[in-house]
């Protein structure tokens, strides 16, 4: 190539905010644009002494090949990857790559775009689908799908599962002396206390005001029932912003079997415990009543 193409060819690649390489089967970096040392934080000739495995978080290491096989080239299509920058940040990259040979030479070409925004937008958008604005917990859809999804499990694998729904005793009362301000504190603080209390793969959801879900995946009655017991135990001893302040919440409770999972559809599973809780209102609220 002319001198005067190389340099036009130059800019051209200096351009563009995609990171451009040129490797040798190895993996070592023989050549890059501008955006290709500065997406990662190194200087020019930082980079063009590392190799693709200085580049990737040390757990992926393991999945690079010694040789990059031809099958590797993605060609027209994107993949995703994680790549780590020098200072260590890991960040999202989409890759297109291809074998070409220059010079009789085998060389692997790699575009490259951070796609760390788009990520993280991505992520934003799953989290405001699945929780609920106020209190973080999931949302009533999400916790909806999960009934249906523990029902199809239960039914197919001869397991069971646990359900209740809490609603919160005069939690109306709460609103009329203290204001809807301090009745959002409360439902917060509420759903902190129960997520302390329950376990990493029990799922906890707002199916309504002051109404909540809980689903314990595999888990009987007796195991369920005590760490609910356990729930109203750390909510009679919470401290409130308001003196003397106590709450207190009605519970039906019932385990799913692999005959009721059968047969039954979410809606006649929420309703089995809707009913519970509303016979442990009119008996007096304040507790947990539970059928097998
Ligand atoms: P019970 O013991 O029978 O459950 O009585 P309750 O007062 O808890 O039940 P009721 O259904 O009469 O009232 C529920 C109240 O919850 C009324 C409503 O204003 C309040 N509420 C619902 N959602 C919210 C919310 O997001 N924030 C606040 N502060 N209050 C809410
Ligand atoms: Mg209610
Ligand atoms: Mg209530």
């Amino acid at each position: 190539m002319t001198k005067k193409k190389e340099k036009i060819y130059r800019n051209l690649l200096d351009l563009s905010l995609d990171g451009i390489y040129i490797e040798d089967q190895y993996g070592n970096i023989l050549d890059c644009n501008l955006s290709g040392h500065e997406i990662f934080g190194y200087t020019k000739e930082e980079m063009l002494n590392l190799n693709v495995k200085d580049l990737i978080p040390y757990e992926l290491i393991h999945t690079f090949p010694k040789i990059i096989p031809d099958d590797m080239a993605t060609d027209k299509d994107f993949i995703e990857r994680i790549n780590k920058k020098k200072d260590g940040t890991l960040f999202y990259v989409e890759v297109n790559s291809k074998f070409i040979y220059i010079d009789g030479e085998k060389r692997f070409i790699v575009f490259m775009r951070d796609i760390t925004e788009r990520k993280n937008l991505e992520k934003n958008l799953i989290e405001i689908s699945l929780k609920d604005e106020l209190t973080k917990i999931y949302n009533r859809k999400y916790i909806i799908d999960q009934i249906k999804n523990e029902i199809f499990l239960t039914a197919y694998n001869n397991y069971c599962f646990s359900m209740a729904l809490l609603d919160i005793d005069d939690f109306k009362k709460v609103n009329d002396s203290f204001g809807h301000l301090f009745g959002d504190e409360v439902l917060i603080k509420f759903s902190n206390i129960i997520t302390k209390n329950i376990r990493e793969t029990d799922l906890f959801g707002r199916i309504g005001g002051e109404e909540f879900i809980i689903i314990f995946p595999n888990t009987p009655l007796k195991k369920s029932y005590g760490i609910l017991a356990r729930i109203k135990k750390s909510l009679n001893s919470a401290l409130w912003e308001k003196r003397d302040f106590k709450i207190t919440f009605s519970a039906g409770l019932t385990q799913l079997n692999y005959e009721e999972a059968k047969n039954f559809t979410y809606k006649e599973a929420i309703k089995l415990v809707d009913d519970l809780m509303y016979q442990a209102k009119t008996s007096g609220k304040n507790k947990i009543l539970y059928s097998k």
